[in-house]
């Protein structure tokens, strides 16, 4: 009341409201987003040409003549330009900041279009260079090489990364995280030999005429040897935070989700928050919390701890590895098998009882769950799981997940449903391993139904998409375009009766993703009350022509009413 009487006062002196401090003008905007095209992706895709904003928050949608009127004297002006104006990207699946390791710690070793690596000459070439600036007691560390990409097709042995160094250690991920290749000292300092065992859940590779091993590392067998690896110094954890900072922001991504961030990882976010270098919003998923999952070791704090900018989201588990890799779990056999056995179906990273109690007892202590389940059987231990727990303790709207969710058959769609279950696609697999998963891993008919958008939509299944970067790299327009699109890298359309709308897809990576983690009050539409995180888009992915989706340009990208990139 005072402050009105003191405008009024001022305006009858004769003092024009475009003098007025911010603080004698309590109600306008701080911004207008004006002259823009706004895709709502509200419930009903409303469009609009202007947004107001106040305090970080959206205050008002509507045409240029109506948010007009709204204007204040500090109010300040933004002109879209006739651009598109969505909310924020929210990247659903990915391990942020991780991303950041590729080229600066680890050498990049993914094929193209992500990486320069065509054969394994070209891979052992590229460890040498880095082998010159590496010192005694260091290890040489590459990532993303994959075999089906390589000329030789096959995995590259501990006798090929021998011809890189016998002194020094390395240690090189597959593109998938889910297999790795160690040289023969890397062998030896995690004491694996002939007569070492399988852990359980993974498997150590060994040549079937002499028993020795390969080098390559499946899934669990792959700590036997990274548990070795010194820790990265904090001068490079910096430098690649700040590396996979700019690589999501340049992309749209306003909010990431973590798919399993160790008790490090967060302390060092919250640090890097601290000093203002975190300008993205990042949930984290609890995982690898000294081993084995329970409540007691999250301390006690549950899915939705923290901020709106830094946030414990659900509990990541494992069931499966990846079928690239030949480690996802299968109801049938693989296609074309990896080795004699024609029956070969992949694995469980647990039994199914093993799994079920976890979940039991995490789904008890109110978390959500989100579990990376590829091959169907994986899946259908998941969905047992998921339905064992909510039979002995009911709780509605769980939203548990299914992470990437590749293989998942139409009766697991229905079981889904009926649970309230909700799955990520990782969608971009169709152009990454759409032709490897048709032609040998999973055969043509399978293949056509990986990923199943469409259906899931049928169902009223809501989803979101993912890139599960770095994986592959992040860029949700690229999931985007995987989703409407199905192009495989040979420009073969995989499964077209799952293509789903350049909308619909819009979805899964604005408001269908935000309501997965919960924030579908807060984020992922342009309405009133929620933040103002946006992204500009130089053309409109809903009426571009659709192949051209993944080459649309990101303008800006705005979190809390703030610009943290700008093209
Ligand atoms: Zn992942």
């Amino acid at each position: 009341m005072f402050i009105l009487s003191i405008v009024f006062m001022l305006a009858l002196v004769g003092f024009s409201s475009g003098t007025l401090p911010k603080h004698l003008d309590p109600l306008a905007p701080d911004t207008i987003y004006f002259n823009g095209k706004v895709i709502t992706m509200d419930e009903d895709a409303a469009n609009a040409e202007a947004v107001a904003v106040k305090d970080g928050k959206i205050i008002a949608v509507g045409s240029n003549n109506e948010i007009s009127k709204l204007k204040g004297s500090s109010t300040k002006i933004v002109d879209l330009e006739n651009k598109i104006l969505l909310p924020g990207f929210y990247d659903a699946h990915s391990h942020f900041p991780s991303s950041g390791m590729d080229g600066t710690v680890q050498v990049n070793l993914n094929s193209p279009p992500v990486g320069p690596i065509k054969t394994i000459d070209d891979l052992i070439i590229a460890l040498k260079d880095r082998g010159m600036e590496t010192h005694e007691g260091e290890w040489i560390l590459g990532r993303g090489y994959d075999q089906t990409l390589l000329a030789e097709k096959r995995h590259p042995t501990s006798d090929d990364l021998d011809k890189v160094s016998t002194e020094l250690p390395i240690y090189i991920a597959h593109t998938s995280g889910h297999l790795a290749v160690a040289n023969s000292a890397a062998l030896k300092i995690a004491g694996i030999t002939k007569g070492t065992p399988n852990p359980s859940g993974g498997v150590i590779v060994k040549d079937p005429k002499t028993g020795e091993p390969t080098g390559v590392l499946e899934e669990s067998a792959m700590g036997l040897v990274s548990k070795h690896i010194p820790n990265v110094t904090e001068e490079e954890n910096l430098a690649a935070f700040k590396k996979a900072v700019q690589d999501y922001i340049s992309k749209g991504v306003t909010t990431s989700i973590i798919a399993g961030a160790s008790k490090q990882g967060l302390v060092d976010l919250q640090k890097y928050q601290k000093q203002g270098l975190l300008p993205l919003r990042v949930t984290a998923m609890g995982s690898g919390w000294g081993g084995v999952i329970s409540p007691g070791e999250l301390g006690g704090f549950v899915t939705g701890f923290g901020s709106d900018m830094l946030k414990l989201g659900p509990v990541k588990m494992s069931h499966d590895g990846s079928i690239q890799g030949y480690t996802g779990y299968l109801s049938q056999p693989y296609h074309v098998p990896p080795g004699d056995d024609p029956n070969y179906r992949g694995y469980p990273a647990q039994s199914r009882e093993e799994l079920t109690k976890r979940v039991v007892e995490l789904h008890k202590a109110g978390y959500q769950i989100a579990i990376h389940g590829n091959g169907d059987a994986a899946i259908d231990d998941i969905l047992y799981a998921y339905r064992t727990a909510q039979e002995k303790y009911p709780r509605k709207d769980a939203r548990h997940r299914i992470e990437h969710s590749q293989m998942a058959r139409l009766d697991q769609l229905d079981q889904m449903k009926e649970l309230g279950v909700t799955p990520s696609y990782f969608v971009s697999h169709t152009f990454f391993w759409g032709d490897q998963h048709r032609d040998t891993f999973m055969g043509p008919e399978r293949a056509a139904m990986m990923s199943p958008l469409k259906s899931s939509i049928e169902r009223g299944i809501k989803f979101s998409i993912h890139l599960d970067t770095h994986i592959t790299p992040m860029d949700p327009l690229q999931a985007v375009w995987s989703a409407v699109n199905r192009i495989s890298r040979s420009g073969q359309v995989i499964g077209p009766d799952q293509r789903i709308t350049p909308l619909q897809a819009l979805r899964a990576v604005t408001s269908d993703a935000a309501w997965q983690n919960f924030e579908e009050n807060i984020k992922g539409s342009i309405e009133i009350g929620k933040y103002a995180d946006f992204v500009i888009l130089q053309e409109n992915p809903l009426t571009i022509d659709p192949v051209k989706i993944k080459d649309i340009k990101v303008l800006k990208t705005i979190v809390n009413d703030k610009v943290i990139y700008e093209n």
